[in-house]
């Protein structure tokens, strides 16, 4: 059969009325025979501008030929090169925005779909036992690693390889970040895809402690002056949740994104053998058109909730992927756009019984190039509804900061580091990922992480110097 060179290898997909209904992964992702075909749309470019896109910069054409081939196992050694979190980075990176957004192929037709050709590498690799390989010699030092999410994994895996020994700490009972707690088992599962790819950064040599809480249980001026480690790498994210401010945003059934999606996903609350509590709304309003709103939503819905997105602006300027829009309509999400929640409203008993918003239209664009929403006088009306989940984003949580000496945040309350090095303020501390950029996407943390891992070894070796 001849190749469609102009269209990607559709990739299979649950059916959206029974995928509503489960947690098991949406995308079923591509097989052998698929991914081969899709790799011969491969133009192998002189120069590749889709690893120019890739944040951790990896061999995409060279992979790409090795799966045309179906030496599977090279093409996971190469992209082993420079990624720890393949599967996981083949499910979520926006890869629209970034490698194959800047595909060739893409300017008459489709780009190639090489998310869901790293997808298939990794899975291969895992399902046929491939483990990473290290065989650095010892440095005989300690870099101690906050956070375990994928920047901390990724500058903790690149410490490993170069002969350190690296100690992650981790606040929760479990390691990944938001990769474990926020993105739902259907879009990243768990047990099946982010824990191996944790234990082969384990597998690396780094060790990783949880239920460490730094700037509790520990501090880093400790860790620097009293513990023996040499450096410290800040990978502690931004899951503090943000609020609108609004009357009624203290009702119960109002939670943020974070904690609903915890308690689901973490906590695993939608299986029926964890007594995780969870409110399943029989009517659910989400407020905001991120990610994470796609995210929140697709799960209350699941929950057998009916679920409706309020957003001020329009369409065109939800900040979500366009994928996550699509997979949340598809399964019966409501979008209702242009509207901004005034007030939430209890019942009696202190409980969500609805919320009023005020329609909202376009105006100037703002500082962000998108245009701005105004409120339309007089326009209020009530949304009736008896849960409310907040998803207008989040910042890093204080803690960290406020228990280092001489540690640099901004006003945003980000950590300042060097872009190049991770470097901070304080000697000796590096950061990157969300706890300095805020919220932002895995591939970017995971390339901070890299980043601070070449800083922290030209930082050490010069003390060797
Ligand atoms: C619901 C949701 C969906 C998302 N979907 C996508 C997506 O599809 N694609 C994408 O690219 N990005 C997505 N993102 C964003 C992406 O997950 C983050 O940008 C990325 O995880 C940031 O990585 P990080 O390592 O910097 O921080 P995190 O993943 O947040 O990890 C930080 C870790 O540090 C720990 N920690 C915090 N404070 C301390 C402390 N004091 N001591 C010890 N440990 C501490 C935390 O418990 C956490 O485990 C999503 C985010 C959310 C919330």
């Amino acid at each position: 059969m001849a190749v469609d060179v102009l269209h990607k290898v559709p990739v299979r997909e649950q059916e959206p009325k029974v995928r509503a209904t489960n947690f098991d992964e949406v995308c079923l992702g591509y097989n052998k025979e698929e991914a081969m075909e899709e790799a011969t749309r491969c133009l192998n470019c002189k120069n590749p501008q889709c690893q120019v896109g890739c944040p951790v910069s990896i061999n995409i054409p060279a992979f790409i030929q090795e799966v045309k081939k179906g030496d599977f196992k090279k093409a996971s050694e190469i992209i082993a090169e420079s990624s720890a979190l393949p599967a996981v980075c083949g499910r979520v990176c926006p890869q629209e925005s970034q490698c194959e957004g800047k595909c060739v192929r893409g300017i008459k037709g489709d780009a190639v779909s090489i998310g869901k050709l790293e997808r298939f590498v990794a899975d291969w690799a895992r399902e046929n036992g491939v483990k990473p390989e290290v065989h650095a010699e010892k440095k005989g030092k300690k870099v101690a690693v906050i956070g375990s999410g994928p920047s901390g994994l990724t500058c903790a895996g690149d410490l490993a390889k170069l002969g350190y020994d690296v100690t992650i700490f981790e606040a929760l009972h479990k390691a990944g970040g938001v990769l474990v707690y926020g993105i739902p088992e259907f879009r990243l599962p768990k047990d099946r895809v982010v824990q191996p790819e944790i234990e082969n950064v384990k597998a690396l040599g780094v060790k990783i402690e949880t239920d460490v809480v730094i700037g509790k249980s520990t501090t880093i001026d400790a860790l620097l002056e009293e513990e023996g480690f040499d450096a410290v790498y800040v990978g502690s994210g931004a899951g503090l949740p943000r609020f609108m401010g609004i009357p009624g945003e203290q009702a119960l059934g109002v939670f943020s994104a974070n904690e609903f999606l915890t308690r689901n996903n973490l906590m695993k609350a939608y299986r029926d053998d964890y007594d995780t509590p969870i409110t399943k709304g029989k009517k659910v309003v989400v407020v905001g058109g991120g990610n994470v709103a796609m995210d929140a939503a697709r799960t209350a819905l699941r929950l057998g909730g009916e679920v409706h997105v309020v957003y001020r602006r329009s369409e065109a300027e939800l900040p979500a992927r366009a994928e996550e829009v699509h997979h949340a309509k598809e399964e019966g999400v409501i979008f209702d756009l242009l509207q901004n929640p005034v007030e939430i409203l209890e019942d009696e008993k202190g409980w969500v019984r609805g919320i009023k918003v005020i329609k909202m239209e376009l105006g100037e664009p703002d500082a962000s190039g998108r245009r701005r929403p105004v409120e339309v006088p007089g326009s209020e009306y009530e949304i009736e509804c008896d849960t409310v989940i907040m998803s207008l984003g989040t910042s890093p949580n204080p803690l960290i900061s406020s228990t280092t000496n001489g540690l640099e945040i901004n006003k945003r309350k980000c950590i300042v580091a060097d872009e190049e090095t991770g470097a901070t303020s304080k000697d000796g501390v590096y950061a990157g990922g969300d706890a300095v950029t805020g919220a932002a996407t895995v591939i970017l943390a995971m390339g901070a992480g890299k980043a601070a891992a070449k800083g922290i070894d030209e930082f050490l070796s010069k003390q060797d110097a």
